[in-house]
């Protein structure tokens, strides 16, 4: 059991601007239970960061998410999911599945997004206006999701480890 206090088979919700540690923090789950709207957006077109593919990637995403919760399986979700559409969505799934759901707010400074934007390649780099809004969105999000229906919400801590926090809570 990775993190004792998170439910065991849930839908765990990663949420934060580009650069903010999700996929850095999704690696701390086994490979499997991690659904990256990045990489499937490089299954069906080559390019992870071609936003174009956006589309056709969630819609995988959310079948393959389907299929898992069929099977009960604990799953991540690694996208940005700073909008409220996006979010009540993957809820709605997990609901209708009888799934918990956590979110996990990745609330790492705009600043520091900021910056390793500019130490990734082009083909990775989110526009800074975008990232300036995403990171507006999360924390117009944070008081938000209990209404959304999330069971529990969390924050990763500038190390992207949850243990701390989740400590503090049980305590
Ligand atoms: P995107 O939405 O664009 O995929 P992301 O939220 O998945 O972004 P990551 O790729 O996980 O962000 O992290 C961005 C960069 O920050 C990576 O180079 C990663 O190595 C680095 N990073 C993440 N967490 C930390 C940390 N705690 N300390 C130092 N560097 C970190
Ligand atoms: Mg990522």
């Amino acid at each position: 059991v990775l993190y004792p206090d998170l439910p065991e088979h849930g839908l765990i919700v990663l949420i934060g601007a580009s650069g903010a540690g999700k996929s850095t923090l999704a690696r701390t789950w086994p490979s499997s239970q991690v659904l990256s709207l990045d990489a499937l957006r490089g299954t069906v077109s080559d390019e992870p960061g071609n936003q174009e593919a956006t589309g056709d990637a969630a819609d995988i995403l959310k079948l393959i998410l389907e299929r898992r919760m069929a099977r009960k399986l604990n799953t991540v979700i690694d996208a940005t999911n700073v909008e409220e559409t996006v979010r009540m969505e993957l809820v709605t799934a997990a609901k209708r599945h009888g799934m918990p759901t956590v979110a996990v707010i990745v609330a790492t400074p705009l600043t520091v997004c900021l910056q390793r934007q500019s130490l990734r390649p082009d083909s990775r780099r989110v526009p800074e206006d975008i990232v300036r809004s995403q990171h507006r969105a999360m924390v117009h999000s944070h008081q938000r999701l209990t209404a959304e229906g999330f069971n529990t919400v969390i924050f990763a801590d500038a190390l992207n480890r949850l243990e701390p926090y989740l400590n503090r809570l049980s305590q």
